[in-house]
């Protein structure tokens, strides 16, 4: 798809960032040009639209998902660092290189057999779509696909999801 160019470079490398070492992919220079972010969401509207999917889940930003979930008519559930979320929760806790992470979401938010999509900006270890899908799937909710914007594949985090469908537009090799 041409419009997968203007997308990739509109995406921002960032050396040596959050420290030494690291390339960092900044997506934040996408979202400064209104026709590469609004090609980003159609491509996936294009994809999820006719998939009967009931639920669009994202953990942290929401930047990707919220505008998926309202042009395909699917509900929005976000998932979020601890102590935000008001009502009952349930939590994943994950490994980081350092340390370890938290995900909570409001369980009230899905109901057994919605079907769901998860989002999120960029798949690196995997750690934090597994989190999320596995909160989805302890409340009843089929997992149908994961979907980024993009892929480190060299950290294997395709792996973590144990076969699981990901859609991603760009990969970072
Ligand atoms: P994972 O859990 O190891 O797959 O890391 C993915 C999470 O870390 C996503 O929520 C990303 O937002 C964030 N992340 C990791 N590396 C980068 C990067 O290079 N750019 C932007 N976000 C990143």
């Amino acid at each position: 798809d041409p419009r997968i160019d203007g997308i990739k470079t509109k995406i921002r490398v960032v050396p040596d960032f959050p420290k030494k070492g690291i390339m960092f992919q900044d997506i934040t220079t996408l979202l400064l040009d209104p026709k590469a972010f609004k090609d980003t969401i159609d491509l996936f509207v294009e994809r999820y639209r006719h998939m009967n999917i009931s639920v669009v889940a994202e953990a942290r930003g929401f930047i990707f998902g919220v505008p998926i979930a309202l042009a395909i008519g699917a509900k929005f559930v976000p998932l979020r660092k601890p102590k935000k979320l008001p009502g009952e929760i349930i939590f994943e806790e994950y490994e980081l290189e350092y340390g370890s992470d938290r995900l909570e979401m409001h369980v009230e938010a899905v109901d057994s057999g919605d079907r769901a999509l998860v989002v999120d900006d960029l798949i690196a270890t995997g750690g934090t779509l597994c989190a999320a899908m596995n909160l989805l799937r302890r409340v009843g909710a089929e997992v149908v696909e994961c979907a980024c914007v993009i892929e480190l594949p060299e950290l294997n985090g395709r792996e973590r999801l144990e076969g699981k469908a990901l859609y991603v537009l760009v990969e970072y090799q």
